[in-house]
């Protein structure tokens, strides 16, 4: 049923020198793996590819670095020509100029085949350097980068860079940016986050995808770490929480078995803030921070309410709440309804489109 990824060229390609970290990061980020648990992992021998379907179908394919991908035998000119992004890892608590040989050598074949592929590099490893060190490391490898590209032709290749670890939230951070820039709809997705912002008190919003913790979309204003932590850290407690009551569920699920069960749920923080999640489709889930003051004045002044809400039903909905921040829950939630609509319409819409073009080719 899913779509082969190479056709959407939503294909993320990891490569870089062995015991580099490709399968800790793969592990960690896409199995949920403890980043301690990493250090017994065997070193990679073959290629393996994780699928992973989101608001569009990813796979992560992992190469060995000991791999010679320039051989005959190795058809390294359709692997390139059908990926989204190459993302090149770098021990940076090792010696690094072989790794930086072997990525320009790289990131030359890759640009001549796919002109259009995008190139991420993960300065890796960062837990083990001092502050001072890692802005220093950051600046030796791209200024080497640049002047290796800049010897074979190539000034012209963007590349980003990103310094990650797996025991922070790092890597996650870096791999939501990576995704992001492989989805097509993403301008709109930022808008629509943009317009619930504005309408609905919340100080940040993430769309995430549960499993891996990758965000897939956030609104337009910058993105604090710790932010990003408190909302990854409320998935998995929402989650833990609704495994206890499956048993419950399950018998509801007898009674009518037409309702599909939404996750949902709220908390609210010793700051005032209150902690926002609900599902979306596809494995996603929409995670918000609502401001505690503006809860008061949206009620006193109405003003934050969607258009559309005051049209409908929005008095019969504002009454029936008991309290201010009830009240503003609600609009809250007829908002992110909203949103998940608009979302549904935008995944049955892109769906089409690739439905069109698999006939094509496949058929
Ligand atoms: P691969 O050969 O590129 O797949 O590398 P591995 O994933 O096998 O990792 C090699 C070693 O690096 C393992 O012992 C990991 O525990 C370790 N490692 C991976 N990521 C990190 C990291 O972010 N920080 C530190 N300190 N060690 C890491």
């Amino acid at each position: 049923l899913l779509p082969n990824p190479k056709d959407t060229n939503a294909t993320i390609l990891l490569m870089g020198l062995r015991r580099g970290g490709k399968s800790s990061i793969c592990k960690v980020v896409f199995h949920n793996m403890q980043p301690l648990d990493t250090l017994y992992l065997e070193s990679t021998s073959k290629p393996t590819t994780e699928q992973f379907s989101s608001l569009i179908d990813l796979s992560v394919m992992e190469l060995p670095g000991q791999l010679n991908y320039f051989e005959p035998n190795y058809d390294s000119e359709r692997l390139f020509s059908s990926i989204g992004a190459l993302v090149y890892v770098i021990d940076s608590q090792d010696e690094y100029l072989n790794a930086l040989t072997n990525l320009s050598m790289i990131i030359e074949f890759a640009y001549k085949v796919n002109p259009k592929i995008n190139i991420e590099v993960l300065i890796h490893k960062i837990d083990g350097l001092s502050e001072d060190y890692r802005i220093d490391a950051q600046r030796d490898i791209m200024q080497r980068t640049g002047d290796e590209l800049l010897d074979l032709g190539l000034e012209g290749v963007q590349v980003s860079f990103y310094l990650t670890s797996i025991f922070d939230h790092s890597i996650y951070e870096a791999f939501s940016r990576i995704v992001q820039k492989l989805i097509p709809e993403l301008p709109s997705l930022e808008n629509m986050l943009d317009n619930l912002v504005q309408h609905s008190s919340i100080d940040k919003v993430f769309l995430f995808d549960v499993n891996s913790k990758i965000y897939v979309a956030t609104d337009s204003s910058p993105v604090d770490i710790q932010t990003y932590e408190v909302c990854a850290e409320f998935i998995d407690i929402t989650i833990d929480l609704d495994d206890l009551y499956v048993e419950n569920e399950e018998s509801n699920r007898k009674q009518d078995s037409e309702s599909v069960k939404e996750l949902k749920s709220i908390s609210h923080l010793s700051s005032g803030s209150i902690l926002y999640l609900k599902q979306m489709i596809r494995g996603l889930a929409l995670v918000a921070i609502i401001r505690n003051d503006d809860i008061r004045n949206s009620v006193n002044n109405n003003n934050n309410i969607n258009s559309d809400f005051n049209d409908s039903n929005g008095e019969e909905l504002l009454s029936s709440s008991s309290s201010n921040q009830d009240k503003s829950l609600t609009i809250i939630d007829y908002n992110v309804n909203l949103f998940k609509q608009s979302l549904m319409r935008m995944w049955e819409n892109s769906r089409m489109v690739n439905q069109n073009d698999f006939s094509e080719n496949s058929q």
